[in-house]
């Protein structure tokens, strides 16, 4: 979808709802400088690595078919003229020179996926990236800054459950402790590492300093529907959503359920129950994209003639604004402040996880909403609400996100599915927000 179905800027405004703006298409059809057919190509090739019989893929981080794939990923990116290097944590990083000594422009993603997972979450970042280089290579265009092709390692964290692992090792905001943790078979992280050829004993050498990336950029599907719906190519995201997360525990009192009449209950069920709509009504409260979710609900004693005496579940709230994050929690714990005393309960909530947002650097937005427009594609701007490795780079680099459309909106499943058209739109948009940015940066 190359030319953006609303016209008017009043009526793409209207379309986008909640987003701060679109900036509509021209008129004109640009020329392309990405190969389309050459990177669907390589995504096909690429889903053959953990292939599941009913669609999808699973290639857990750490793991033989990770492996595998990695294999395959390197050699395109030897293939394309860049010197690979592998970081201790595990990170592939293919670079090519630029024309002057200046900080790099890394861009990439990740090829790891979910158990059951899909076909273009990660894939399509790190592919995209590989094809803007060999773009650039058949125009004979060099660069001033040098660019690196990035591939995360284990951004999903399905292995050893921390998400944006190897991101996390560069920015150094996961430190050497993690060598000792040990996966669901025993088997430790130092392990994996030595088993990608790594030294763990030299995982602080995978840290990239202050100062060395000029800009990261990230290519990536986006994983909900509002591209999709609005039919939009392009989202330039504004930045990646705080999470909080809370574990709450309702205390009440187990008794026999025959015998108690109904009003000298205390059911901590019950309870957890209008709890968990309350955080729906909160949410709803304002207007936003903010969102939140009860996951599971762990229930004592669980029998049928008993009444709950304890209920434990977990309270997960997102938005770009940290402080919207707060203060939803805040509304939130009034609210189970007022349901305890109608029920007669006690509950008590700790916090659990305390993400801030990452935010895109504007300067890196604008570049791509501008690429994006030289390319003839409408864009919208949007947060991106699923983590993500950049905003583990928001941290030592200026950093930006160009999102693509997600049939249904549907992603971490076989289901998953970006037309090539809408992935090829990503890739040559990252080709010219590249070029733009290395004219830019460092005057
Ligand atoms: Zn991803």
């Amino acid at each position: 979808m190359r030319h953006c179905r609303c016209r008017s800027v009043l009526l793409c405004l209207v379309l986008a709802g909640m987003f701060v703006a679109v900036t509509p298409a021209q008129d004109t059809s640009p020329e392309r400088h990405v190969n389309s057919q050459r990177l669907h190509a390589a995504l096909v090739s690429l889903s053959e690595y953990g292939r599941n019989p009913d669609g999808g893929v699973t290639r857990l981080g750490y793991s033989e078919t990770d492996l595998a794939a990695r294999e395959y990923v390197i050699g395109l990116m030897k293939g394309a003229g860049l010197s690979v290097r592998i970081d201790p944590a595990g990170n592939i990083f293919g670079h090519r020179d630029g024309s002057e000594r200046l900080p790099v422009i890394l861009f990439g993603s990740h090829i790891d996926s979910v158990l059951h997972g899909g076909n273009y979450d990660g894939d399509v970042g790190s592919l995209g990236a590989i094809e803007v280089i060999r773009a650039l290579n058949e125009s004979s265009t060099r660069t001033r800054h040098p660019l690196e092709v990035v591939i995360w390692t284990n951004e999903e964290g399905n292995h050893f459950g921390v998400g944006t692992l190897g991101s996390g090792i560069a920015a150094g905001l996961i430190g050497p402790e993690i060598i000792s943790r040990k996966d669901d078979t025993g088997v430790t992280f130092a392990d994996w590492l030595r088993r990608y050829g790594q030294d763990p004993a030299k995982l602080s050498d995978a840290r990239i300093p202050q100062g060395r990336l000029a800009a990261s950029l990230e290519l990536h599907i986006e994983q909900g529907p509002y591209l999709y719906e609005k039919k939009v190519p392009i989202g330039v995201v504004q930045g990646i959503v705080a999470v909080g997360r809370w574990n709450c525990i309702v205390s009440g009192s187990a008794n026999h359920a025959g015998t108690t009449p109904m009003n000298r209950r205390h059911s901590a069920l019950l309870a957890a129950s209008k709890d968990v709509l309350a955080v729906r009504d909160v949410v709803l409260s304002e207007t936003g994209t903010q969102v939140g979710n009860v996951g599971f609900m762990k229930v004592e004693p669980g029998a049928p003639n008993v009444i709950p005496g304890r209920a434990e579940f977990p309270v997960e709230l997102r938005d770009l604004d940290d402080a919207r994050v707060v203060r939803m929690w805040e509304h939130v714990e009034e609210r189970f402040r007022q349901i305890d005393k109608e029920e007669g309960v006690d509950t008590r909530c700790e916090s659990t996880d305390d993400v801030k947002s990452a935010r895109a650097t504007p300067a890196i937005q604008a570049a791509i909403r501008e690429a994006a427009e030289s390319a003839g594609l409408a864009s919208v701007d949007l947060p991106s609400f699923a983590g993500q490795d950049s905003q583990n780079i928001a941290n030592i680099a200026p950093m930006g996100m160009i999102f693509v459309p997600s049939k249904d909106g549907i992603s971490h499943s076989p289901r998953e599915y970006s037309a090539p058209e809408d992935i090829a739109n990503g890739a040559e948009v990252l080709y010219r927000a590249v070029l733009l940015l290395d004219r830019r940066l460092n005057p």
